[in-house]
């Protein structure tokens, strides 16, 4: 019998999950994925909003505040990539300086620091691609950039090395809900758990339905993205956003924790599976971004990608114990600024909610820092071949694009979550994130995982079941 079971293993669940781990209980994580992070969490824009945006008084403009504020340290503990790099909404008329205005005071009401309303020239100043017909901006120094599928990732291994247990295939699919609740996967795996935490993201309407529980629903909207070479990281250097209209904040322009330029994302409503890229969609973010600056590197693109929202009727986050069922927290609707809440979402749920249910003792052997906290293409020389003298595979390039090593691969396949597929090597250690995007290391990646797993290499996929990179041997 587990204490908490958190179904849902995006930024949500793993930063909660984390959370738990730092008291004396037995928990556990359960994903539909055969992987972790394969949601929301792993395709947004990995923007740490200073929190100006969302409305007075909502739990979206409470926890963004106090996530935002969280967020330097927590990377820091987990070894990922966090920049304060700040924050632009740009205005291109006298109306839109008005609702930047309101968009400060907002702000200040919502308790973010550092605002300011700068002119022209100082905007340009901050960023010389600007467009000419931009008239000022509201700068917002508390924005920050972070790397969401290493949060994700790292808060997860860093619970799972604290004593969590996770389990991968295991869609739920079944809830009995007596004195404890009985939860069944869609495969025949049973769990048992005295509370329960839905952070399903798109699928946490039909986790909550199984325990009776109707009191919102969830839809997807979809956004698309280009991501530019890291050729062109320097163009822009603080996030730039529009200034937002009834229809939303639009498009942004921003440079990525890896030194890449990313734009996007578009807004359309479709059913949660469909990732795909549209050209109508792609064309949107281009001419956009052309809209805001001059001379944007689009001759750079090296993919494009698009993630749902899983966005709520009640367009705020829900984040409580459910009327339904007691033990039962929903933790749902979980969408922008949800990345950068979800440290502050965590501590809620566990120190205010789980602890009115279950007695919380601190676990005294919790460490909250997950190693390695560098990144080896980061370091000196120096330091790199005091790693390759300890292990001569930090000394051979899997990546060239990303200048991986063989040993970071391994350490994927190795450290808690282990990567099982090509996807989850990527999203781990950047091998297939570069200018080629696999085209040159995705058979030595293959390679590595059937090799430090004991298969064969057409057991190897790029996602899970069904997607096998080859068939057998040819010769
Ligand atoms: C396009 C886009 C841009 C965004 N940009 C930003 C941004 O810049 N800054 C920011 O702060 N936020 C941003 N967000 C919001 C942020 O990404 C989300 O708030 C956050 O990722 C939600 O995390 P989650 O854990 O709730 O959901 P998810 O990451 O979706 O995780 C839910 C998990 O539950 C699993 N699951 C589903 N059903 C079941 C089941 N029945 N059984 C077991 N597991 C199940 C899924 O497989 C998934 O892994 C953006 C979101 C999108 C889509």
């Amino acid at each position: 019998m587990f204490d908490v079971a958190v179904i849902g293993g995006g930024v949500i669940g793993g930063a909660i999950l984390r959370k738990l781990s730092s008291y004396n209980l037995k928990i556990c994580l359960l994903e539909k994925g055969n992987d972790v992070c394969v949601g929301q969490s792993k395709a947004n824009s990995g923007i740490v909003h200073a929190g100006f945006d969302a409305s007075v008084g909502t739990l979206k403009a409470k926890f963004n505040v106090l996530g935002n504020a969280m967020m330097p340290k927590y990377a820091r503990e987990l070894g990922v990539k966090y920049e304060n790099n700040g924050s632009l909404v740009v205005a291109f008329s006298d109306e839109e300086m008005i609702t930047l205005g309101e968009l400060k005071e907002r702000g200040i009401r919502n308790g973010v620091q550092g605002l300011e309303i700068i002119d022209q020239a100082k905007l340009r100043e901050l960023e010389p691609n600007i467009s000419p017909n931009a008239v000022g901006a509201l700068l917002a120094k508390t924005g920050g950039i972070i790397c969401p599928y290493e949060l994700t990732i790292a808060s997860i291994g860093n619970a799972m090395d604290n004593g969590a247990t996770l389990f991968t295939n295991f869609e739920v699919d079944k809830i009995n809900a007596g004195d404890s609740f009985e939860i069944y996967s869609a495969n025949g795996q049973k769990v048992q758990s005295k509370i329960v935490v839905n952070c399903a993201g798109y699928g946490s309407q039909k986790v909550a339905n199984l325990i009776g529980d109707y009191s919102f629903t969830i839809g997807g909207r979809r956004g698309e993205y280009i991501l530019l070479d890291r050729e062109s990281g320097g163009f822009a250097k603080h996030t730039l956003f529009f200034t937002p209209t009834k229809k939303g904040k639009g498009i942004l322009i921003s440079p990525t924790v890896d030194g890449n330029l990313l734009l996007g994302p578009t807004a359309d409503e479709v059913d949660f599976n469909n990732t795909d890229t549209t050209q109508i969609g792609l064309q949107s973010v281009i001419d956009k971004a052309n809209e805001m600056c001059v001379g944007v590197p689009t001759y750079n693109v090296i993919t494009s990608f698009a993630g749902v929202r899983a966005y709520c009727d009640k367009h705020d986050f829900i984040i409580e114990e459910s009327n339904v069922k007691n033990g039962f927290i929903n933790c749902v609707g979980i969408e922008s600024p949800g990345l950068t809440s979800a440290p502050a979402i965590a501590e809620y749920v566990v120190d205010e909610i789980i602890s009115k249910r279950i007695t919380l003792t601190k676990n005294p052997n919790f460490n909250g820092v997950r190693k390695p906290d560098y990144f080896f293409s980061k370091l000196t020389v120096e330091e790199k071949n005091e790693i390759i003298k300890k292990d001569p595979s930090y000394g051979r390039i899997v990546c060239r694009c990303e200048r991986i090593t063989e040993g970071e691969i391994v350490r994927a396949l190795t450290q808690n979550p282990r990567a099982t597929d090509i996807d989850g090597v990527k999203r781990r250690t950047r091998a297939g994130m570069g200018r080629c995007q696999g085209g040159f290391c995705q058979p030595y990646v293959a390679d590595l995982i059937a090799k430090v797993n004991g298969v064969t290499i057409d057991k190897v996929t790029k996602n899970g079941k069904g997607s096998e990179i080859v068939v057998g041997e040819t010769k």
